[in-house]
């Protein structure tokens, strides 16, 4: 590597604004959380029956190790994507309001379209080498009625691939689209990671506002329920709706899925820890 690449590099690596995304991401979570756990009565139940169905989960020493061993490597996941992507992607430049919002819906949407395919190609066996991933997939679907917390229950692999490709699609739209603002990614990691812990909730509420919650989250626990049947992707039902694979529940178990779901989850390569 020569002196000018090193100097570009350099020059193009604000660590100190990857620092602040990294603190502001935390901070902003944790004191909307409070506001709004203290200000809304049905989050605040929700909260309470997935804390709930958590500690007991928690009490069976394979799944305990499973969350500890994620929050371990989360640690070095985060050091990664804070100390060596994020600090090439991030700007705290001006720019016009509707550039934020436009920037927030370009990075989830096309993140949701990457994770539709993995999760439908690679993580299950939809004719793509019979899911070359399903065994890692598999630890994940131990839980078919899921609450809040098992959004992190999945295998060492698949934290690392979700991350990636959510980092990874970072980076790529910020080579095409200029560096993000410190707002936009620290707004989109939060619903990033929000969406994705949402859609595990033990939730009951179905009326105003919170029917698009109740879709959510009972779609992905359809997803839960049985090993195939579709709602592949993550932030929106969109994917799934354009490429025919919303499932509301009713859809036929395909053939010779039982049979592989089996095989996956007596695997002993699956182990969560
Ligand atoms: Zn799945
Ligand atoms: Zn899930």
């Amino acid at each position: 590597m020569n002196g000018f690449s090193f100097d570009a590099i350099a020059a193009d690596y604000h660590w100190q604004l990857s620092l602040i995304t990294l603190v502001s991401i935390f901070v902003v979570n944790f004191i909307a959380k409070k506001i709004a756990v203290a200000l809304v009565p049905t989050l605040r139940e929700a909260r309470a029956a997935n804390h709930e169905a958590y500690a007991t989960k928690m009490q069976k020493a394979s799944y305990a190790a499973n969350q500890k061993w994620n929050r371990k490597w989360g640690v070095v996941f985060f050091a990664v994507i804070f100390g060596l992507i994020i600090p090439f992607c991030v700007t705290v430049e001006a720019q016009p309001w509707w550039r934020y919002l436009v920037d927030m819906f370009v990075i989830l949407m096309v993140y949701d379209f990457f994770y539709y395919l993995a999760h439908r190609f690679l993580f299950h066996d939809e004719g793509f080498f019979g899911g070359p991933l399903l065994w890692v997939h598999a630890v994940h679907h131990r839980q078919h009625n899921p609450c809040r917390g098992d959004s992190s229950f999945i295998h060492p692999i698949e934290v690392a691939l979700g991350l990636s490709l959510y980092v990874g699609t970072v980076f790529l739209l910020s080579r095409f689209m200029g560096d993000f603002h410190v707002v936009t990614i620290v707004i989109t990691w939060i619903a990033f990671s929000e969406i994705n812990l949402h859609n595990h909730d033990l939730w009951t509420a179905d009326k105003f506002p919170f029917r698009y919650a109740n879709t959510m989250a009972k779609m992905h626990h359809n997803h839960h329920a049985r090993f195939t049947g579709g709602n592949f992707a993550t932030i929106s039902l969109f994917y799934d709706w354009l490429f025919g694979t919303l499932d509301y529940g009713d859809k036929p178990r395909k053939a010779g899925s039982v049979k592989r779901r089996r095989k996956a989850q007596v695997s002993p390569q699956n182990g969560a820890s």
